[in-house]
């Protein structure tokens, strides 16, 4: 089975570079992707309270009779419950979804600038980390404007940044930001919801290593450093998404997939999603 290299988070923690997401599958369809995912080789799960699907998730992760030290579990906190006390709650619902005592990685999932609660909700996450529920606490959408505000009274720096990030949306800034900072950069929709897999340059890439495009563009974000979370219900796509660490792309090949680069968001942006 491949052997996922991990990065070392700024607390120390290790993350499985390649993991596997749950956004928009039903929770009664998401033990069997969970556990299809877990047969192939995926130790990180990444869910969200608002996925609906953390009961799921839990299921197959029971089930699957892995020690939970080889599991890497990612869960959010939603926008509705941010806030101090309400954070602490909507954590325990989760806690409790997911039949588990810790997860590895708690995100604030989106900002949400016009209820700015996000600096007291971290207050609550901080708490949770020293109360060894939470081995490693981060942020999702943050821009760099929220990033520094919600550093400006934290004792602890995100250890993650989970946001949209795709070659058509390479994300430059935020990713200089976070190497300054300390943050690992976790790409979602890290396909793009499949619309870049047609890209002429990526096709071309495709043909020239004898592998398919979702393969080409997950190669790309590991040769970049992120961690990625591709998500598919169809099992011979789990296991192609992780059959990606037995080849390389050559710098002029990186640089092709970087003119790939324009604005091109499958998601909201995170300065208006309130
Ligand atoms: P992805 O970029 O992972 O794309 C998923 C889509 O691509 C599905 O339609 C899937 O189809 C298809 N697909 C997957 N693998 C292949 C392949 N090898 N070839 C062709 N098509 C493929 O999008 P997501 O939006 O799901 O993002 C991934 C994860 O990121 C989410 O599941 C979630 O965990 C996280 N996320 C986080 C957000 C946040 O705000 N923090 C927002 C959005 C996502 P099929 O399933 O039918 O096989």
């Amino acid at each position: 089975m491949t052997a996922i290299p991990t990065v070392t988070l700024n607390n120390g923690v290790e993350i499985p570079q390649l993991g596997f997401g749950v956004f928009q599958v039903p929770d009664a369809e998401t033990a069997t992707a969970v556990t299809t995912a877990l047969d192939a080789g995926y130790r990180a799960i990444d869910t969200a309270a608002v996925y609906g699907n953390e009961a799921g998730v839990g299921k197959a992760l029971a089930a699957s009779g892995i020690a939970r030290e080889e599991l890497f579990v990612t869960t959010k906190l939603w926008n509705a419950d941010q806030g101090y006390d309400a954070t602490l709650r909507a954590f325990d619902a989760g806690l409790d979804a997911l039949g588990l005592t810790h997860v590895d990685l708690y995100l604030i999932h989106w900002p949400t600038p016009a209820r700015d609660l996000y600096r007291e909700s971290w207050k609550a996450i901080e708490r949770l980390v020293a109360d060894g529920r939470v081995r490693a606490a981060g942020v999702s959408n943050f821009q760099p404007a929220h990033l520094r505000r919600l550093l400006d009274g934290a004792s602890i720096v995100p250890a993650v940044n989970q946001i949209e990030l795709h070659p058509g949306l390479q994300q430059a800034e935020l990713r200089a930001l976070h190497a300054e900072l300390g943050i690992a950069t976790e790409a979602w929709s890290p396909l793009a919801q499949g619309a870049v897999l047609g890209d002429e340059a990526i096709v071309a890439l495709a043909e020239r290593h004898g592998r398919t495009p979702a393969q080409i563009v997950l190669r790309w974000h590991l040769q970049l450093g992120n961690v990625v979370i591709p998500k598919s219900v169809t099992p011979h796509r789990v296991r192609e998404n992780l059959d990606v660490f037995d080849f390389t792309l050559s710098d002029a090949e990186m640089t092709d997939l970087a003119a790939l680069d324009r604005g091109l968001r499958t998601g909201p942006h995170p300065d208006s999603l309130n």
